[in-house]
């Protein structure tokens, strides 16, 4: 097995994982931990200013491995759809500024008072291929991001990796997958879907699946502590030649948001190098 001590350049930090930083903090505090990537939510990069946070960011020479995040696109009318294709806009110009590799893209659950998935399924396939143009001109991928069926409803009609390949399949160039393994690691067709996606795995998220769940969204596990085969999963995204950066993204309301965040950061560092 490969020595993975030693590639701590491939850590990334979700700003997720320590909350209760604003995008100063975490850029400070992962100068302080030797951590040279950063994988922000749009809260903290918009309550910095843009401009600025591409500064910030550019002068500690933090990369960022994605931007977290556009997507949900279902809506009830018209206007909701229009709507978040404004903002799905507004996302892509935040990526660029601050140099995002990719937007993380959820695709968005079913309208309120519809059952009607299959058309959530075809809103979503439809509000990527109106972004696509805009994003392919500002040079911002966009990584589809499969998650959990749980979420089908209420965030996300998008559940598999299958899916999602499918997706970039019909969409061609500027379009590719953000792979979680919260969200996939259940799928029994994950190596052949993993190997199936290839070059289009733009962004890796790791965590754990805490047993018991306690909450089925804000109780992930830090790497280690859980029943994902991390290795195994890593070990088949790199088959495909994917050698980007492994960002930590942990929603833990009763433990690790409770936390001290340079000690979540230190912890993440040490379950990078032994565990995942
Ligand atoms: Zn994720």
């Amino acid at each position: 097995m490969r020595d993975l001590s030693n590639d701590r350049g491939l850590l990334a930090i979700n700003s997720a994982t320590v909350k209760a930083w604003s995008l100063a903090q975490l850029v400070d505090g992962c100068a302080r931990a030797g951590i040279s990537a950063i994988a922000p939510w749009r809260d903290i990069v918009q309550a910095h200013g843009v401009e600025k946070a591409g500064k910030l960011i550019r002068d500690a020479g933090l990369a960022v491995s994605c931007y977290c995040r556009g997507g949900m696109f279902t809506a009830a009318d018209d206007a909701g759809r229009r709507a978040a294709l404004d903002d799905n806009r507004r996302a892509i110009d935040e990526a660029a500024a601050i140099g995002a590799r990719s937007l993380v893209i959820l695709g968005g659950g079913l309208p309120p008072g519809s059952k009607n998935l299959a058309g959530a399924h075809r809103q979503v396939r439809e509000g990527i291929a109106a972004l696509l143009p805009y994003a392919r001109a500002a040079n911002v991928p966009l990584a589809i991001e499969p998650l959990h069926p749980m979420t089908a409803a209420d965030r996300c009609c998008v559940n598999t990796l299958a899916h999602a390949n499918d997706i970039c399949d019909e969409m061609g160039d500027g379009v590719g997958i953000a792979l979680d393994v919260y969200h996939v690691w259940w799928d029994p067709d994950l190596p052949r879907q993993i190997a199936r996606a290839g070059k289009r795995i733009l962004t890796y998220h790791v965590c754990d699946w805490l047993v018991p769940t306690r909450d089925l969204v804000f109780d992930r596990g830090m790497p280690g502590d859980g029943v994902i085969d991390l290795r195994a999963i890593r070990s088949m995204v790199e088959a495909t030649g994917y050698n980007g950066h492994i960002d930590v993204e942990i929603f833990s309301t009763q433990d690790w948001w409770k936390r001290e965040p340079d000690e979540v950061l230190r912890i993440c560092l040490e379950r990078h190098q032994t565990v995942v």
